[in-house]
Formats: structure tokens, sequence, C-alpha cells
């Protein structure tokens, strides 16, 4: 069985207590982790404030920063294959795309590296003339990264490279479901030369391990990733230590087609955008809005396509749907299909689980438009299942699309010129992609609002919200 251990303080250990994670292809025990209680996240937490004032990290100055994370991206690049098959065997993954995201990672941590020296303060133009007054931009201090499952090498890159950059110190907690390849992410971080407490990296579960971390008098950010229940639980932890909180959480993000739209190009984005990640994406397409004059033809295309697919082990790489992280949430999922089936919804395919080991769910599509109320329509399923509504008219597709509590992402197909810049202006999303779905890179800010959480990630004023400002006043 393979061993992983911590990463704190610049040093390897087993924690205080481990645990077992499972292969979701199999449902076998393939490894032993290190499960982080108080006292192990209290000496990350206490390491990270160390090295925050020691002169290793202070006094490195920024283009130093910089060279390190850039250091630390080629070694990622040059593991990449070793992490991906990590995060594809502990969380089932598939190969295809964690391989592929790997190099966004290293994008990630590429871009903050060019950023670290350029984060600057400024002088302002006060009105003495005896004053002179500066704006210093300095690290906020400790931040306390925690992630989800799902895609924790990108999860973490997002978190860590602005937080480097600009000279905070950071204690990772890495999924309790999956910590694999963050767990050994630390031994590429260690080998890049970051001074020992700079970056820490535990993992342990979220009642013990999360909540010490969160309210950690010492913890001056937290920046998570996870769902609203955990979120709203982590922003009643900030009341502990009135850390800044950034939260990215879930959506039910509905994808749009006007009847005028390339269908075949919005059938391939739209198989893309629900069932890629079997579907555990923050950013799934998980609402079709279709207008209804093309419903039953979009419908036979995705239906097709969706059947098309192959399911399979996911570190083969020809697998293009593999199986959930957890079996908890299979089950949600079965539950939420069964209860929308029940309420009128039609099955166009998939929504039974398959017969032998492993977690998997079929791609599936459910016709809603015999149940609106149906929960497939509301709640984030964070799986392979499609929810398809009808439109008549454009405002009608807004008000659907509009009407949920989430705002993370929104995708609109149309050739429509001034309608897709009405829509882009109306829809209520963090990120709205038109003509296409899921793009992303490290200058584009990346986030939601309502239930979808708040902040952003990505580009340069990620950056900046890892800093403080500090105004000088000096009498000439
Ligand atoms: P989760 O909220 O259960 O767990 C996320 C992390 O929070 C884990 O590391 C967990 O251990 C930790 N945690 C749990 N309870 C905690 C507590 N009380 N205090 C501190 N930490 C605690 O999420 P999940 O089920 O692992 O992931 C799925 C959710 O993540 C979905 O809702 C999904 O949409 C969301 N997600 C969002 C994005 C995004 O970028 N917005 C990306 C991926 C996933």
């Amino acid at each position: 069985m393979e061993q992983f251990q911590h990463y704190i303080d610049g040093c390897f250990e087993p924690g205080s207590a481990r645990f077992e994670s499972t292969d979701p292809a199999t449902g076998a025990v393939w490894a032993e982790m290190p499960e982080a209680r108080a006292p192990d996240v209290n000496r990350a937490v206490e390491a990270a404030a160390r090295a925050l004032k020691a002169p290793a990290w202070r006094a490195l100055t920024a283009t130093a920063r910089g060279k390190l994370l850039m250091r630390l991206a080629d070694l990622v690049e040059r593991d990449a294959r070793r992490l991906a098959l990590l995060e594809t065997r502990d969380t089932g993954k598939i190969i295809r795309e964690t391989s592929a995201q790997i190099a966004y990672v290293a994008d990630y941590y590429r871009y903050y590296a060019g950023l670290a020296d350029k984060i600057e303060g400024a002088s302002l133009p006060i009105d003495k003339p005896d004053m002179e007054v500066t704006l210093r931009r300095e690290p906020l201090g400790v931040v306390a990264a925690v992630v989800p499952w799902n895609s924790q090498l990108f999860l973490s890159a997002v978190k860590l490279g602005p937080a480097l950059a600009a000279g905070c110190t950071v204690v990772l907690k890495a999924s309790e479901e999956g910590p694999a390849p963050l767990l050994a992410f630390a031994e590429l971080v260690h080998e890049a030369g970051f001074p020992p407490g700079v970056v820490n990296v535990i993992t342990g579960f979220g009642a013990d391990c999360g909540a010490v971390l969160t309210t950690h008098p010492k913890v001056a950010r937290v920046a998570f990733t996870g769902g609203p229940e955990t979120a709203r639980q982590i922003v009643r932890n900030s009341a502990e230590n009135l850390a800044v909180t950034s939260l990215e959480l879930g959506g039910k993000s509905p994808f749009i087609v006007f009847a005028d739209a390339d269908l075949d190009s919005a059938a391939n984005a739209q198989v893309a955008g629900i069932f890629a990640a079997t579907g555990q994406s923050c950013t799934a397409g998980s609402r079709l809005l279709v207008q209804a004059s093309v419903a039953d033809e979009f419908a036979c295309r995705l239906r097709e396509k969706a059947e098309a697919i192959r399911i399979g082990a996911p570190d083969e790489m020809e697998t293009e749907v593999g199986p959930l992280c957890t079996l908890r949430q299979r089950e949600k999922i079965q539950a939420v299909v069964d209860a929308s089936v029940g309420q009128g919804a039609r099955l166009l395919t998939g929504g039974v689980i398959p017969e032998g080991p492993g977690r998997y769910y079929p791609p599936t599509i459910l016709d809603c438009r015999k149940a609106p109320k149906a929960p497939v329509i509301c709640q984030e399923l964070f799986g392979p299942v499609l929810a398809l509504q009808t439109f008549e008219t454009e405002a009608e597709a807004l008000e659907l699309a509009n009407g949920t509590d989430y705002a993370f992402a929104a995708g609109v197909f149309t050739t429509n010129l001034t309608r897709a810049h009405r829509m882009m202006r109306d829809l209520d999303a963090g990120i709205v992609w038109v003509n296409t779905y899921r793009a992303v890179s490290p200058i584009a800010p990346f986030g939601g609002s309502g239930l979808s959480g708040h902040g952003r990630e990505g580009g340069l004023a990620a950056a900046l919200e890892y800093t403080k400002v500090k105004t000088v006043w000096m009498r000439l």
C-alpha cells in the first residue's frame, strides 16, 4: 500500500493519525494518508506564521519569489505524468483530464511568477506641500487554502500562485477525499527551495482539521473552494479570527441554445460542458435551456453523443467518463434523479447505476418540460446529469437562466450578435461563455456570486487580494 506524508515546516511527517484512501474505479484501498489533528494543524500554522517574518522569506525580493514560483512550475511540468496518475488513482478523474489540467497548473504558477515583481505601491498627490504619502502593498499574512477533491492541483494553484507572489505563507489543506496529488506536490515545493514553513501541505477531515485551521488566530485569509454548506461554516469560523474569506462554491449553470445557433457545435460543447470530469465541476453546464423550435432535434443529437461516450477505467487514455469520486455522491445523484422522474421528468438516457465495482454513473439527460419544479433543475448534483428545459423567447430564456440562487457560469449559443451582447449583459453569472464553454486562462478572473460564493481567482486582482495596504505619512 502506498504511503503519503504531510509537509510541515520543511519536513515530511506521518501525521497524528492515518486513514485509508480508496480507488474510486475499484473501491479497493490503495494508499494510507496522514490525518492532521489539532496539534498538526497548529504546528503548520505556527510554522507559516514564523516563516512570514523570517528573513529567509521576508527579505527575499519579489523577483526572487517569482523565480521560486517559476522553478515550481518547471517541476510540476517535469512530474506531470506522476501527478496526473496520482490524481486519477485517488479521485477517479480520468487521465486525459488530469494530464491536460497539469499543463494549466504550470501556466498558473508561471503567470503569478511573472506578477510577483509587478505588485506595486503608490505615491499619493496629497495637497500638503510638507507631507508625502505613500502606499505600500504588504503580504496579507498566513493563508489557509482549503480545497475539495475534484481538481486539487488546479484549485490550489489559483490560491498558492497569487498568495506566494504577494509574499504570504500558506497552509494548504488537501481534501480528505483523494489527497494524494497535493501531498506529492509538496515534494516539488520542497525541491523548488521555498524556505521551511512558507508552504505547508496537510490533509484531514473538515470537522476537526478544517475547523481548527480556519479558526486559527494566526490565519489572515481563508481561500476556500467547496460546497455552500461548508462555506457557511467557514464564514462562521471567520468570526473567531476575523480572517478575510474568499469562497468559490458550486453552481447550477445554464447552457442556453437559441434556434439560430450552430447546433452541432453547441451539442459538442454541451456534452463536454456537463459530462467532462464526470460532471464534478463547479462550472458544469447542468441546465440546458433550448429554444422550443429546435428542442427535439437538439435533444436527439445530445442523446446520440451521450450514448457514444466511452465509460471506463480512469487510467485508460480512451476513457471519456470515469467513476465519481465518492459513493455518497452517487447515492445523492440517484436520489435526485429518481425524485425528478417521480415528478414527471423523462429520462432520455442514463439514470441507472450500472452493475459492478467502482463508483460509476452513466451520462444522464432528463427532459424536464413536464416537471418544471423537479429537483434536478435547482440542486447542484456534481455529477453527469443534465436537466433539459425549453423557452420560446429571449426574455423567457433569461428568466429561466437567472431563476436560481447560484450565479457562477453561463453559456450562450447564438449567431445573433446583438442578442449575444444583451445576454452577456443580463445574465447573473461570474463568467459568460458565448459560443464556447469552459475556456479558462490565468489572465481571466474566475468566480461567482450568490450561492456560488464571492471573490475572484485568476488575474492580477487575485494577487492584490493577498496584500494589505499600508499608508505611510512622512513630514518632509
Ligand atoms: P466540501 O465543501 O464538502 O469540502 C471542501 C473542503 O472543505 C474539504 O477539504 C473539506 O475537508 C473542507 N471542510 C469541510 N468542512 C469544513 C469545516 N467545517 N471547516 C473547514 N473546512 C472544512 O466540498 P466537496 O464536497 O469536497 O466538493 C464539492 C463542492 O465544491 C461542490 O459544491 C462544488 O461545486 C464545489 N467546487 C467549487 C469550485 C469552484 O471553483 N467554485 C471548484 C470545484 C468544486
